[in-house]
């Protein structure tokens, strides 16, 4: 572990005898994927705007020490608040390893008036808290920036911490599980506009390329849309985060040009979900190069894409272009509600290559409800024609299927990890002699806890208490032993099936 102290600039340091509440934001990860969440820095700059307010950060890899802060060594405990934004199911092993790590009870019904008050949102406790209700005081359920500063109001204005939590009930979008609310609204706001956006984002001094250096370089996070106007199946985001919103041009040009005059960096990174819809997106991006500004774009929608759009990305600097089949035959596609045809797709590879792309990367789904094996060789036959067609370098990413809360499909089963790795198997041996084709994913044994994690009820929390003590994968397994608690059986459970989902209460 790294002892230097990373400089970074625009931290901000809080004199603390002008502010009355502490808040730790927390990212249960490593260095690199918190500092690349737009929500680090939302947080961040959000709560420190705020005279009040102390917030600095911690994180679980890759920095001096997970319990004291970056900015300026604040033990984690000494915080009102340590706020924790959990984006993979997993990672609530991280939490809960900080949490005891500084001497903060992990079970929230341990901890004492002088504890700091535990938070938690993101996706993963937006669509499911349940499982991870033992360790957490309140979840903000939906856009946690709607939440935050009522939450932070509550704290400094309250005689107590068990009266601060007591008063969280009030706020609509925050769940206290100690309190047995019986129905819980998840928040969404309705025009992006109105939002704060951050612009003065915190960029770390380290070379590109380097493990400290967030996933798309150094660059100014934009956040275009929120939410996703299609309705995958099997997708989160496109249930819980709906319906699509999007900036207007003048608020996405406002936060770039006042962005890059606070933040020190020449590139711009666009976050959102099936961006390609977006009216305006073309000029947006060919605005932006023409600033001579890097662009990045993440995963488009094949049928969405224009010849015009993919080359701003490339004078932008972008190489690779990443799209999401995620099937190999329409009728899984079809199945799936995703809706995309052979030919919309190979359509945007062909494109791809014309602008001056060098690689695709394609995003498939193994395990599926309905799939056959026809289905799992199609995948394969797509990623070797659209090699043939495009002549790109493809990196083909294939991931088990994971039941998600909310979900159309959150009561379909997910296969065994055997039947997962053998339906792998399938595609690898399909594309093994295909020349400039990679294969990666996830392991089907991560998707499997994921899963259990996705669909459990607060009784898995035992479970997840002994995994954080063991870590590792093999932890699950002996924690799953050690509580007589099923649950990495939990995703093929045909009994779940029938029951009140654990989900129910959150209503949006
Ligand atoms: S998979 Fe993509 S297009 Fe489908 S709902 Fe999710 S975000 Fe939207």
């Amino acid at each position: 572990m790294p002892k230097i102290r990373l400089k970074e600039h625009n931290i901000i340091v809080k004199d603390l005898r002008q502010t009355s509440v502490l808040v730790g934001y927390c990212y249960p990860s490593t260095y690199r994927a918190g500092m690349t969440s737009l929500a680090t820095h939302l947080f961040y700059e959000g709560l420190n705007r705020r005279v009040d307010t102390s917030c600095e950060r911690y994180f679980r890899y890759d920095v001096p020490s997970p319990i004291r802060s970056l900015e300026t060594s604040r033990p984690l405990k000494e915080n009102h608040v340590v706020a924790f934004s959990l984006t993979w199911e997993e990672d609530v092993l991280n939490l809960l390893q900080m949490l005891d790590m500084d001497g903060i009870e992990t079970l929230s019904e341990n901890r004492g008036p002088e504890s700091p008050i535990v938070l938690v949102g993101g996706p993963v406790v937006s669509a499911n808290p349940e499982p991870y209700a033992d360790f957490v005081d309140a979840f903000a359920i939906g856009e946690g920036d709607l939440v935050i500063h009522d939450i932070v109001d509550v704290v400094r204005d309250s005689p107590s911490r068990s009266d601060a939590i007591a008063s969280m009930t009030e706020i609509p979008g925050v769940y206290v599980p100690s309190a047995g609310q019986s129905s819980v609204k998840r928040l969404i706001m309705d025009d992006l506009d109105d939002l704060f956006h951050p612009v003065a984002q915190i960029v770390p001094d380290v070379p590109d390329g380097t493990k400290l250096d967030p996933v798309f370089g150094k660059s100014l996070l934009v956040e275009v849309t929120r939410g996703c106007g299609y309705s995958c199946k099997f997708c989160m985001v496109g249930h819980i985060c709906r319906p699509r919103r999007a900036r207007s041009l003048d608020c996405l040009k406002e936060i770039v040009e006042q962005g890059l005059e606070k933040t020190p960096v020449r590139k711009v990174s666009m976050i959102g979900s099936s961006l390609g819809d977006l009216d305006g997106l073309e000029s947006f991006a060919s605005w932006i190069v023409s600033q001579n500004l890097q662009l990045s774009a993440p995963s488009l929608r094949a049928d969405s894409i224009t010849l015009e759009l993919l080359e701003s990305f490339v004078k932008g600097g972008q190489r690779t272009l990443t799209i999401a089949p995620e099937a190999g035959s329409e009728r899984m596609r079809r199945a799936m509600g995703k809706g995309l045809d052979d030919e919309e797709i190979e359509r945007a590879a062909r494109l791809a290559k014309e602008a001056g792309y060098i690689a695709l990367k394609l995003y498939f789904i193994i395990g599926l409800p309905e799939e056959s094996e026809e289905d799992i060789i199609d995948i394969s036959k797509m990623v070797k024609n659209l090699s043939d067609v495009s002549g790109l370098r493809i990196t083909a990413s294939i991931n088990p299927f994971v039941p998600k809360a909310h979900t159309r499909w959150e009561r379909q089963s997910q296969p065994g990890v055997e039947q997962l790795r053998e339906r792998l198997r399938i595609v690898q041996n399909g594309l093994r002699d295909v020349p400039r084709v990679e294969v990666e994913g996830i392991d089907p044994r991560s998707a499997r806890i994921q899963a259990a994690l996705s669909v459990g009820d607060r009784s898995i929390g035992r479970v997840i208490h002994l995994a954080a003590q063991y870590g590792g994968l093999g932890g699950w397994r002996r924690a799953e032993k050690e509580s007589g608690l099923r649950f990495l059986s939990l995703p093929s459970d045909t009994e779940r099936h029938k029951a009140k989902l654990p989900w129910s209460f959150l209503v949006s």
